[in-house]
């Protein structure tokens, strides 16, 4: 398979255990996991955008 984008974080969210947890290959940081319902629904909301401005791996 091919694809022009590339995986560089991956948003792990468990709604069974009720967690979350973030991993951003382009800095190897892991954010998380958080656990709890209120927890969990803002941390997958936001992380993306929070990481983002913390990651220190970009490369563009
Ligand atoms: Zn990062």
């Amino acid at each position: 398979m091919t694809t022009a984008l590339a995986v560089t974080a991956v948003l792990h969210v468990d709604l069974e255990g009720v967690r979350a947890r973030y991993e951003c290959f382009t800095c190897g940081t892991k954010e998380g996991p958080v656990f709890g319902n209120e927890d969990v629904r803002a941390f997958t909301a936001t992380i993306r955008n929070d990481h983002r401005a913390r990651c220190t791996g970009e490369s563009r």
